[in-house]
């Protein structure tokens, strides 16, 4: 296990001398201690990182794909030891780390290694006698950070668009879960990325973030995090007017309509507020039910809340396993108090687990709470297994409470009517909509929110527009255009 930070092609220790202690969320038993990256261990990373940037850039794209395609060969070679590595830090069931992390994180490097050399500029026609061509080159060095809830997906995320549009990298991880993006560095060095290209500085937000946030040879910062977080960056990076693209909070919306097929329904909308102990910007914390189905579903919905296995990340018959930190744990379950006092009525869950092996984890069982949509459950993140239920009469009222919270990321809808699945489609203000499905991602569409939710997106062509600018070229063919000034 790596617990040093990553500079210029070296593991070394941190300026400072401070450590981070890194827990099992199981059993809140020590993992390990971490180097510590403060706001000097920033500045050296940015250095490294501003050397390597020259010679990244001039390279072949093609030779940039390469080694992106080499690396998602080397996470794949390793995804043992990256499954036991996220599940043991963040307590990801090993299941879901098999049958998601690693491979969306594999592919999400193959994706971008693929892209490298085929993002093109483009030729617009212009004046007779110009030709005018947009390239699009480069920023140079990006700070990213990322938050702890899917630190390795996130991690390749961030770093594969970014280095295939030829920037050079310093990322830091979340405090509480820096393992797996420590263990991509060690796979990058193996694979032979240059020195410098990408640089690892886990370390504190207030710290080691803030230093990313206002570094002011860092051309842009992209975050993934709070709402209050990304606020606070944005106010950081006013200095040298770096971009920012922000990944923040939601609050998603999940509206069951009355010709929506149940079974469906009721397993896909478990998925999308159960999968990673709700820990998901785009979870579908809330469920909007038409109130002719409202019983029939929640019947089914909790029946199926109540038979998730929780239970050791490492057991591979675990369905949920322990949220990432106990302050997390103490943070979901406060939110259940909060919905008592204000009228809530909780279906099922609500409390830590009964079972005494499970007693020393970060455990909440799935929760269900039926609440007004002006209740503080139904519009602030939980970010828990945790989920608000409203009930609606008609389409105007569904949409009505879908767009009623400050969030705008992730929704679903389920109904067999194409129409309205497309009407509202267009009328839901989030960035994604998922009909008669939930939290399906792709490296090649694109990913993001709207309002309070962020700016710019991730994956596709238009992570790779945020990750480059713009560069118009005029080109005088035949000088049909006079001098301004003939002589
Ligand atoms: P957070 O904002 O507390 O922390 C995220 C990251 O920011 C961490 O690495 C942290 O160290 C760093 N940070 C904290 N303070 C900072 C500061 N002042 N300057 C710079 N960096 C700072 O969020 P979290 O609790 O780790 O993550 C959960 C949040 O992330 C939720 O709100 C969730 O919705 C959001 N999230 C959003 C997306 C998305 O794509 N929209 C995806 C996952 C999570």
């Amino acid at each position: 296990m790596q617990t040093k930070l990553y500079i210029d092609g070296e593991f070394v220790e941190a300026l400072g001398g401070g450590k981070i202690e890194v827990f099992n969320p199981f059993d809140n038993s020590q993992l390990c201690e971490i180097e510590e990256a403060r706001a000097e261990d920033v500045d050296r990373a940015v250095e490294a990182a501003k050397k390597a940037a020259p010679q990244w850039r001039a390279m072949d794209a093609y030779e940039r794909g390469c080694l992106l395609l080499k690396l998602a060969d080397a996470i794949e070679a390793d995804a043992e030891n990256l499954i036991q590595l996220e599940a043991r830090d963040t307590g990801h069931p090993v299941r879901d780390a098999r049958m998601l992390d690693v491979p969306r994180t594999a592919r999400c490097f193959r994706y971008f290694g693929g892209m490298a050399d085929k993002f093109e500029g483009h030729l617009p026609p212009v004046y007779p006698g110009f030709v005018n061509y947009v390239q699009n080159e480069p920023i140079g060095v990006i700070g990213q950070i990322v938050p702890w809830n899917f630190p390795l997906m996130f991690t390749s995320w961030k770093m594969a668009p970014a280095l295939a549009a030829g920037n050079c990298i310093v990322i830091k991880p979340a405090e509480l879960t820096p393992l797996s993006t420590l263990r991509i560095a060690e796979l990058m060095q193996q694979v032979g990325f240059p020195p410098g290209v990408v640089n690892v500085v886990p370390g504190y937000g207030q710290t080691a973030g803030q230093r990313i946030a206002e570094h002011p040879d860092i051309g842009k910062v992209a975050f993934t995090g709070s709402t209050a977080t990304g606020q606070r960056i944005v106010e950081a990076s006013a200095g040298n007017l770096k971009k920012v693209q922000l990944e923040l909070g939601g609050k998603g919306p999940n509206i069951i309509f009355d010709d929506a097929n149940l079974i469906a329904a009721v397993n896909g909308s478990a998925w999308a507020i159960f999968h990673n102990q709700g820990q998901a910007c785009i979870a579908g914390s809330r469920l909007i039910i038409h109130e002719k189905v409202a019983d029939a579903f929640l019947e089914k919905f909790v029946g199926l809340a109540e038979s998730i296995r929780l239970g050791n990340p490492l057991d591979e018959t675990t369905e949920m396993g322990p949220l990432t930190s106990k302050m997390h744990q103490e943070r979901v379950l406060s939110f259940v108090e909060v919905a008592k006092k204000e009228g809530g009525e909780v279906l099922t869950g609500g409390a830590a687990p009964e079972q005494e092996e499970l007693s020393k984890g970060c455990f909440v069982k799935p929760t269900v709470v039926r609440a007004a949509p002006d209740h503080t459950v139904s519009h602030e993140e939980v970010f828990g297994p945790f989920v608000a239920v409203a009930t609606f009469s008609d389409d105007d009222e569904a949409l009505a409470i879908a767009n009623g919270v400050t969030y705008g990321l992730g929704s679903g809808l389920w109904t067999q009517n194409i129409s309205r699945a497309h009407k509202m489609a267009r009328e839901i203000k989030a960035g994604m909509v998922w009909v008669n499905s939930y939290k399906v991602v792709h490296p090649g569409s694109p990913f993001g929110g709207v309002k309070q939710s962020g700016y710019g997106r991730e994956m596709g062509f238009e992570v790779m527009r945020e990750y480059t600018q713009s560069k118009s070229v005029w080109v005088n063919v035949d000088a049909a255009i006079p001098p301004h000034y003939p002589r």
